[in-house]
């Protein structure tokens, strides 16, 4: 990922000089989690260096917006919010308006669908904002949440690696069952290791996640960032059933096959509409793994027709079925 230096080095327009002011400004601001106002962006500049002026703060701000460091929010206060978007995915808010707090929350099944209607209506959109108004659990409930703020890129990541997780655990299911039914030597080892690889992915994300959650106590706990309507683990809980209900090898290979490549597009898919964040590498490391076990299912698929089909005209129908599959 990229240090925020370099994230800093990249963004700075051509020719512009270095300015220790500026740097300041722009420090503060990436420290800061949440949506602040221009004023309130002063009062924490003004907390650690009296002379800078309000006018500086406001053209660094500025220049900000336009480098991409920041991005600009209304909330329908009648005034700007800033917040930062290094290592911060790209999401939409939920605003509170009993205590004027927002929430932040990602969902690409609203994302897709935006896109979807751009694309009918032959739009060329640059932006879209979608903001939910009313009141929040604690403002409703009058329970205080305990604890601050957590960092976006921390739930993200928190969400990306469930979602993995989940995936993971569905894939080593379908493949523990998928040798389990196989009755090609062959392809039954390719199932076991498969199933054993899921195994080991599994156990690694894990402990990934146990890591992450030793960064903040009360991560676990937090309510979802990332919402998704058909995540992919879906795909493998759909192919085990179909196990069960009865697959000769071919046709349990072509459901592995179907299950992989519709789990390494979502991934990938997801993967690279994401901003640089933990969570987007968690998406695209997951997809190359994806990948990986296609292919080898694809080549499995491809060396049990070559076994099963010697004559010529079947043959034919084999260089036909390799594209398909
Ligand atoms: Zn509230
Ligand atoms: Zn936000």
């Amino acid at each position: 990922m990229e240090p925020q230096s370099d994230y800093l080095e990249r963004l700075r327009p051509a020719g512009s000089r270095r300015s220790t002011k500026r740097e300041l400004i722009v420090d503060v601001f990436l420290g800061q989690e949440g949506h602040l106002s221009a004023d309130d962006l002063f009062d924490l500049i003004r907390s650690s260096d009296q002379k800078i002026s309000r006018a500086t703060v406001y053209r660094t701000l500025q220049w900000m917006v336009e480098a991409g460091i920041a991005r600009k929010v209304d909330f329908g206060e009648g005034r700007f919010r800033f917040e930062h978007s290094y290592r911060h995915p790209r999401h939409f808010h939920l605003i509170c308006k009993t205590c004027n707090r927002s929430f932040e929350f990602l969902s690409s099944d609203i994302e897709v669908l935006i896109e979807e209607i751009a694309f009918a209506r032959k739009f060329a959109s640059r932006q879209s904002v979608v903001q939910i108004y009313g009141t929040c659990e604690e403002c409703k409930s009058g329970r205080v949440q305990p604890g601050g703020t957590v960092p976006t890129e921390l739930l993200f990541a928190r969400d990306a690696l469930r979602i993995a997780i989940a995936t993971e655990r569905s894939g080593l299911e379908f493949y523990t069952k998928a040798a389990r039914v196989t009755n090609d030597d062959r392809g039954r080892r390719v199932f076991e290791r498969l199933a054993k690889e899921e195994k080991e992915h599994l156990t690694i994300l894990e402990a990934r996640y146990k890591e992450l959650m030793e960064q903040d106590s009360s991560l676990e706990s937090r309510p979802p960032f990332l919402f998704f309507k058909g995540a992919a683990n879906g795909l493998f809980a759909a192919g085990a059933d179909e196990l069960e209900e009865g697959a000769d090898d071919k046709e349990a290979l072509m459901i592995g096959i179907r299950c992989e490549r519709g789990s390494h597009r979502f991934f990938r898919r997801y993967g690279e509409r994401f901003e640089d964040s933990e969570g987007k590498q968690i998406f695209l490391e997951f997809a190359d793994e994806e990948r990986e076990h296609l292919e080898l299912l694809i080549r499995e698929y491809r060396s049990l027709e070559e076994r099963t089909s010697k004559l010529p005209s079947r043959r034919r129908k084999v260089s036909k079925r390799r594209r398909t599959a």
